[in-house]
């Protein structure tokens, strides 16, 4: 039946898409922490200037030209170097908070949320990751072991630290829904990315045949369903092999891809279109029986007849031939899909550029 596809540049293009999206989607998120970092580091610095907390007041000055540092990086794509200033800026500003102004302002439980993130970013490799989060785990604890009990250097009032506190305590607790929530949109669309080049034909952007067979198994639930009928046009390049001799492997793709345009722009939104194979297609027509299927392909046949494929100086001709067949009572759709083939090699035989009708009882395949 048909040729496998040869594998294409365009599939290691489509292949890198997801990590693609996956950088600018961080890209964003690097750039939105360091806005958000950024404001309430100023909310903070008014608040310890006010306090007359000088000490925290200058520590919010550094963090606020931190996020305006790692705003820039992210800016730049530095996406690397902007997580590294981000994780270090969060860690000596809890360290040096809770240092400062005691345990009870709740400043530590940033470090925590470094944890997550270092485990969900992609390093290189696992033994770094492992030594960033016992290195967090490390911190954490012995910043508890030191500092839970040991009195601030500045006291502040109760008021103050009980409001820092809960603060902290919601911010931590809404940056945690925020990760969790941002950690699930980037594996949906790694799913959905991963999903259509499972699905998708890289050449010509058609459904490929595991996709289409998935619409057909589709279909035949509704058919059943709603006792509808449904056919198949199996059609398949003419003398395509003369065409990549004569003029190149490009030319042949630049081929299939127009074939792809007019077979796509001629049919119903409701009928699925798939490259079967090398250079055959398959059209699904659900709710079509034979006539309507066969006119169907008379009007595709022609238009691909007219159809004209610019390459180099030259115009290319082409023409395809056609197998119709209708789904009958009883009869699965790998039977009628066989009985469209043998409809398109009879065409083939015949002369070619032709639509030929499958016959109802499907003949016996030639033992070779
Ligand atoms: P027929 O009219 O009997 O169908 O003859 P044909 O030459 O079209 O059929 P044949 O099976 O002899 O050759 C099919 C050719 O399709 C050979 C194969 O290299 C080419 N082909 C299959 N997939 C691709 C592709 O992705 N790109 C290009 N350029 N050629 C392809
Ligand atoms: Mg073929
Ligand atoms: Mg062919």
């Amino acid at each position: 039946m048909a040729d496998i596809p040869r594998a294409h540049a365009g599939t290691a293009d489509r292949a890198c898409a997801p990590v693609q999206a996956q950088s600018d989607a961080l890209r964003i998120l690097l750039k939105g922490t360091a806005v958000v970092a950024g404001l309430t580091h100023i909310a903070f610095l008014s608040l310890f200037y006010w306090a007359e907390v000088d000490a925290m007041a200058i520590i919010n000055v550094a963090s606020v030209l931190c996020y305006v540092w790692t705003f820039w990086l992210a800016h730049q794509g530095r996406i690397g170097m902007c997580w590294v200033v981000t994780a270090l800026e969060v860690l000596a500003h809890a360290i040096l908070a809770v240092w400062v102004i005691g345990w009870a302002s709740g400043f530590h439980f940033y470090i925590l949320l470094v944890i997550p993130v270092a485990v969900i970013t992609n390093f290189r490799s696992l033994a770094i990751k492992v030594m960033l989060v016992s290195a967090l785990t490390m911190v954490y604890l012995g910043m508890d072991m030191l500092l839970l009990r040991r009195p601030p250097m500045v006291p502040l009032p109760d008021t103050v630290i009980d409001g820092l506190h809960y603060f902290n305590v919601l911010g931590t607790i809404l940056i945690l829904i925020f990760l969790a929530g941002y950690y699930h949109y980037l594996i949906s669309k790694a799913e959905a990315n991963l999903r259509e080049m499972a699905t998708t034909d890289p050449l010509t952007q058609l459904r490929n045949r595991r996709a289409v067979i998935e619409a057909i198994r589709d279909e035949e639930l509704r058919m059943q369903r709603a006792e509808t009928q449904m056919s198949f046009v199996l059609c398949d390049l003419d003398h395509f092999k003369q065409v990549n001799d004569t003029y190149g492997h490009d030319a042949g793709d630049e081929v299939l891809k127009a074939v792809s345009r007019v077979l796509t722009e001629g049919i119903r939104e409701v009928d699925h279109l798939a490259r079967w194979g090398g250079e055959e297609f398959l059209l699904v027509l659900p709710g079509a029986g034979t006539q309507e299927a066969q006119l169907v392909a008379e009007r595709l046949r022609q238009r691909i007849e007219a159809l004209r494929v610019k390459v180099g100086h030259q115009e290319l001709r082409i023409s395809m031939t056609f197998g119709v067949s209708a789904l009958h009572p009883g009869e699965t759709s790998e039977n009628t899909i066989s009985r469209a083939d043998q409809a398109l090699y009879a065409g083939k035989h015949a002369g070619r550029n032709r639509v030929v009708l499958g016959s109802l009882t499907p003949e016996p395949l030639l033992q070779s």
